[in-house]
């Protein structure tokens, strides 16, 4: 596997773009001395013929598109695809040959160090008056449990803030069960709000002494899908397995739980971890005109979680962002910036791909004009959100004009720009946030139903219009989209 960049082509490819910048500022006194005339006229972000190709490219893809050819492609060739399992493995050559097929240049891979956690069974069996088994999952990274198994009573908290004001004698030796529900939105936007139960909600019940975590599913589906996902142990607190419950197994134990105080779960899981593995980003472009050593970067995930193909995560979002990129390279007006794709390692489990990813690039961050990525299903986007230097939200607005016909409306410039983007933009690189309709996406989000039952081809196309057009207009945009403070980054 070859790295990033050489040495040398990192360093000449920063000297080009300081080089630039240096021409920049000796042209600055000329721009002053010019006729009046020509200073009231600024220079505008896209030619008439740029606008024109961009909504050319929007219509064309309107009318059909190869994005669910990949995903059909990636989920039955190649299936779950968690770090560092095989299937993992599976995927980074699945994507280094369909690039290469699809006509990216300078396909390559950057390896990537990956935490390996294995789910192994789960059994969760209600007892009492009314015995039964309920569907549910061992959270990713939880602990497994010993052969016999942990036999408890349940008590009900309604959210992680309720378990955090309990008493130690409210919960010691018993199991928590948190039953906070997630609402249905089209932007996804209450998934952050029931997340927390899933990530810190064990070691908040283990330092009340609590034997083990069950959540409601951090889902909105109404079927029998239990949700996983990441749960991190907090370093000081004792570790006690963690599990989720489909959402009607947990309406079940809830209205059980209300005529019997002292029921009792029993908890079986073999999970466990595994010696840290090998995976890879893996990268591939559509080269630029004259400013080809700026970047323009387009994200998805290559990894899924082990209980489905992940058609929807990230199957979707890998397709889009290849697809984007395929239809731009086969304009005749070619982008003056770079289009880099990255289908990054490991961002299920701990965001791997994307950290190695800044720390590779080094100085190379300067020459990343925007950033952004599509990770929340199929779509379509309903808005255009931002983190850019406020004098280009003009340029933004002239995008979005160009993405009106799709519906797209005009969002707030304090986007996050999604979660493997974290890094770069902790760097100063600017982000941009097409937020893609999620109304349907965490039902079957890290659930064994997502599969590519659930793509609708028609919505990905219009995802795949909105990514090309915004690709397309900042790789050929005058001047760039300023720079974010850099901060540290903390996750
Ligand atoms: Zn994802
Ligand atoms: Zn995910």
């Amino acid at each position: 596997m070859v790295p990033l960049v050489s040495p040398t082509a990192r360093r000449g490819g920063f000297h080009v773009f300081r080089s630039a910048l240096l021409a920049a500022v000796l042209l600055l006194p000329l721009v002053q001395v010019a006729p009046a005339s020509a200073q009231a006229t600024q220079v505008a972000d896209w030619s008439e013929a740029d606008l024109a190709t961009a909504a050319a490219l929007r219509d064309r893809a309107l009318k059909g598109t190869s994005a669910y050819d990949h995903v059909s492609s990636l989920v039955t060739e190649v299936g779950p695809r968690l770090a560092g399992s095989p299937g993992d493995e599976a995927a980074v050559r699945w994507a280094m040959n369909r690039l290469g097929k699809l006509g990216f240049t300078g396909v390559r891979t950057q390896d990537v160090l990956v935490p390996r956690w294995i789910r192994g069974t789960t059994e969760v069996t209600l007892l009492g008056p009314a015995p039964q088994p309920l569907v549910a999952a061992t959270l990713g990274g939880s602990i497994g449990t010993s052969d016999e198994g942990i036999e408890a009573q349940v008590v009900e908290v309604a959210s992680l803030e309720a378990l955090a004001s309990s008493q130690a004698g409210d919960v010691k030796d018993k199991i928590v069960f948190i039953n906070e529900r997630m609402e249905r939105t089209n932007d996804g936007s209450s998934y952050g709000k029931t997340v927390k139960n899933r990530v810190q909600g064990a070691s908040v019940a283990a330092n009340l002494g609590a034997v083990a975590l069950v959540i409601r599913s951090v889902g909105t589906s109404s079927e029998r899908f239990a949700h996983t996902g990441r749960m991190i142990y907090d370093v000081n607190a004792p570790r006690i397995p963690a599990f989720s419950l489909s959402n009607p197994d947990a309406d079940t134990l809830s209205r059980q739980l209300k005529t019997n105080k002292q029921l009792r779960l029993r908890l079986k899981s073999t999970a466990r971890e595994l010696p840290p593995a090998w995976s890879a980003n893996v990268i591939g472009e559509i080269p630029g005109t004259d400013r080809a050593n700026e970047i323009v970067l387009l994200g998805a995930h290559l990894d899924s979680w082990d209980l489905a193909p992940g058609a929807l995560d990230d199957g979707a979002g890998v397709a889009i962002v290849l697809e984007a990129a395929r239809l731009i390279s086969r304009l005749d007006r070619k982008p003056s910036r770079t289009i880099r794709v990255v289908l990054f390692a490991n961002e299920e489990f701990g965001l791997s791909g994307a950290k190695e990813y800044a720390q590779q690039i080094g100085d190379e961050h300067a020459r990343h004009v925007l950033a952004m990525e599509a990770d929340t299903g199929i779509g379509p986007v309903i808005r255009l959100e931002t983190q850019v230097a406020p004098e280009a939200l003009g340029a933004i607005e002239t995008m979005r004009k160009v993405l009106e016909p799709l519906g797209v409306e005009a969002g707030n410039n304090t986007a996050g720009g999604g979660a493997d983007l974290g890094p770069l933009r902790s760097l100063g690189v600017p982000v941009l946030d097409p937020v893609l309709d999620a109304s349907l996406y965490f039902d079957v989000h890290h659930t064994m139903n997502d599969t590519l039952a659930k793509v609708d081809a028609k919505a990905l196309d219009r995802s795949v219009a909105a990514y090309a057009v915004i690709a397309y207009l900042a790789a050929t945009k005058q001047g760039d989209f300023g720079r974010l403070a850099s901060v540290p980054f903390d996750r």
